[in-house]
């Protein structure tokens, strides 16, 4: 059995940025360090980051001191206004993508747009954008755009950072009928859109695809559903314990992609557990 791992598979550059900073806060800091909600969606990361003395934090009550760190999926407006108003130091991870799509939010949002994000309306990164329109956007899932929406003669149209680039088009094809008025920000990360691009050319190739990543990471979710829209028998894991012997019998081939929060160690770890079934 042959395996195959998507070259760019892991960490993006936003990813890595966050880490880093978090890391080097965590090392230069005697006091507590915060993150708000998970740095990314990767619990063996998180873990690890605890260990470190990086803690999460979702609940401002439960802080008053020491340095908070912003999410690579950033953080609404307000949440950020309080956190500063109780004197705490933040050190913005942002990654500077999500921060284009909250600055475009915003902009169109002064022009008096009707703001539309593409994307999943509890995801923390897309929470974060509704405050940077004045938390009156819409917010469009492509798999359940409703039919009845009303006519409006200005909308403003963004995308969620790590939507398919297939999955906006489809958005922006049945939005065109519903304005006067229709401006598009290309919103979209190229990182997670080369991964996805790399991904389905693998899983084009082989007879299975192995898409490692926290099941928590809307853009690892994203990879497997591409694969499996393919029909390409495709398995979405976190780590290598969750490997079963008896997906491998008859193949010959197996590829391996990995979400953008994705560690290299873990997928290291699930190349080695694949090979073990040879
Ligand atoms: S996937 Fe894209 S938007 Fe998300 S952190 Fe990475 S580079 Fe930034």
């Amino acid at each position: 059995m042959k395996v195959f791992v998507v070259r760019k598979a892991g960490f993006c550059f936003g990813v890595k940025r966050a880490i880093k900073l978090a890391f080097d806060v965590a090392k230069k800091k005697n006091e507590k360090v915060y993150t708000w909600g998970p740095l990314i969606h990767n619990p063996q990361v998180v873990e690890d980051l605890k260990k470190k003395g990086v803690c999460l934090v979702e609940d401002l009550r439960k802080i008053n001191k020491g340095t908070l760190i912003i999410r690579s999926h950033g953080i609404h407006p307000k949440i950020l206004e309080r956190i500063k108003k109780r004197k705490m130091e933040v050190v913005d991870a942002t990654c500077p993508f999500v921060k284009k799509a909250q600055q475009n939010a915003k902009l169109l949002s002064d022009q008096g747009y009707q703001v539309v994000v593409v994307g999943e309306a509890d995801h923390p990164e897309v929470q974060g954008i509704m405050g940077y329109a004045d938390d009156s956007a819409l917010v469009i899932n492509h798999n359940r755009i409703k039919k009845n929406l009303p006519h409006f003669e200005k909308l403003g149209v963004i995308a969620q950072t790590t939507l398919s680039i297939d999955a906006f088009k489809q958005v922006i094809g049945e939005l065109i009928e519903k304005a006067d008025e229709l401006k598009v920000c290309n919103t979209l990360c190229h990182a997670t859109a080369r991964a996805q691009k790399a991904t389905l050319k693998l899983a084009n190739k082989v007879n299975m695809m192995i898409v490692v990543g926290g099941h928590n990471s809307a853009n690892t979710t994203r990879l497997a559903k591409l694969c499996k829209r393919i029909g390409t028998p495709t398995h979405h894991i976190e780590t290598a314990r969750e490997l079963q012997r008896g997906w491998f019998k008859g193949k010959t081939t197996v590829g391996v992609t990995a979400g953008t929060s994705t560690p290299d160690w873990l997928i290291q770890e699930v190349v080695e557990g694949i090979k073990k079934y040879n």
